[in-house]
């Protein structure tokens, strides 16, 4: 084969002088070698307390990892920071993707800050393991809040079970209460089973809602309609704001029908736009007035009580669940027993049984 005819052209590329590093490979090891200052129990704790933003986030990254040495330091730091914790006013905040949750949280949350309240946004979103990175709580969403002084958001722990990412936030809530946040947003994507942990952790629970998409399109269940205290129809403005009204009428219909609440609260429903920023201060009022109510009932306080206790049989749960499934011992019993099952060879209560003796005469 003839050899190609080389390309000539006056553009030839010269290969040209190397140029210097901008910054000094000294300062690039140094960077490299630079590791993140370690604190101690006492140091985290005095951070925190003294609303020191960087400490606060290096002792919520302890808090949801699971290294055992993390988990012992974020459970001491936790300890000191719970006789002050408790004062802040807890919110959820969910509805499915695209129904305008972080513009909301834009508008709620400068409305908040802008009156002097310190507020922190967390995220529950179960789905950030496989989706790798959180969509919820990303500070690129909330472009103002995150560069408020007032305001701090963190986003979703990304690592384990719903329950585990949960167990990790609630937590979470009680360092940024100790560091001084006077209101909470816990938000999560209303797709699941994710609404239920969240609505575990706050006072007050918000169900943001489009107009004229089907509830089976936004995949709201009943029990999660039950669960609001109040639900807000989004974008109410422009053409859809007839829409917006007429949803508002329908769904407040709909709650009518459905049990008293225990806390007293007769849940409502209201319209608001992020964007032209209606209707938000009106729901910020509605919260306000659905907390003065429940502390004088006495309602709030119960309830943290109860959802204390929820807390703390979930942790007991969690560990056991854990201790079973992750030792070495049990695994391959494990493997061993569902082989058997699957093949038949033994019902699946049985199975149960023999492995939870093996377990338990382990532990004696
Ligand atoms: P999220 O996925 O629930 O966090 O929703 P986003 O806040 O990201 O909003 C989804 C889309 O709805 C974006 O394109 C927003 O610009 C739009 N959007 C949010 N709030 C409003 C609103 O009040 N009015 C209108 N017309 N659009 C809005």
């Amino acid at each position: 084969m003839k050899e190609e005819k080389k390309f000539e052209s006056a553009l030839e590329v010269k290969k040209g002088v190397e140029q210097p590093p901008v910054i000094s490979k000294e300062v690039v090891s140094g960077l490299k070698n630079r590791k993140k200052k370690k604190y101690t129990v006492s140091e985290y704790f005095e951070g925190i307390r003294r609303g020191d933003i960087t400490i606060l986030s290096q002792a919520i990254t302890l808090v949801e990892s699971s290294h055992p040495k993390h988990v012992s330091i974020a459970q001491e730091i936790i300890q000191l920071c719970i006789p002050y914790s408790g004062n802040s006013v807890r919110i959820g905040i969910t509805g499915v993707p695209g129904v305008g949750k972080s513009t909301f949280i834009e508008s709620l949350g400068g409305l908040i800050t802008s009156g002097g309240q310190k507020l922190a946004v967390l995220a529950i979103d179960p789905s950030s393991e496989k989706s790798k990175g959180s969509i919820l709580g990303d500070k690129t969403r909330m472009e103002t809040l995150s560069v408020d002084r007032n305001a701090f958001i963190r986003p979703s722990p990304s690592a384990g079970s719903l329950g585990g990412v949960a167990r990790k936030t609630r937590e979470t809530i009680i360092l940024c209460e100790a560091a001084g946040f006077d209101v909470i947003f816990v938000e999560t994507v209303g797709v699941g089973q994710s609404e239920t942990a969240v609505h575990s952790m706050v006072d007050f629970f918000l169900l943001l809602m489009l107009a004229g998409a089907g509830d089976e399109l936004q995949g709201i269940k009943r029990g999660i309609m039950e669960m609001a205290d109040t639900i807000a129809i989004t974008k109410a403005d422009g053409n859809n704001l007839k829409k917006a009204q007429l949803a508002k009428a329908q769904y407040s219909g709909a709650l009518h029908l459905f049990p008293p609440t225990e806390s007293g609260w007769i849940p409502r429903v209201l319209t608001c736009s992020a964007m032209e920023n209606s209707g938000i201060g009106e729901i910020w009022n509605t919260t306000v007035e659905f907390i003065e109510l429940t502390k004088s009932n006495n309602w709030f306080h119960q309830h943290r009580k109860s959802q204390s206790l929820y807390w703390m049989h979930e942790t007991i749960r969690a560990r056991i669940r854990d201790d079973f499934y992750l030792s070495d011992d049990m695994r391959s019993l494990v493997n061993d027993m569902e082989r058997q099952v699957m093949e038949d060879k033994i019902s699946s209560f049985v199975a149960a049984q023999k492995l939870l003796e093996i377990y338990f005469a382990k532990k004696c």
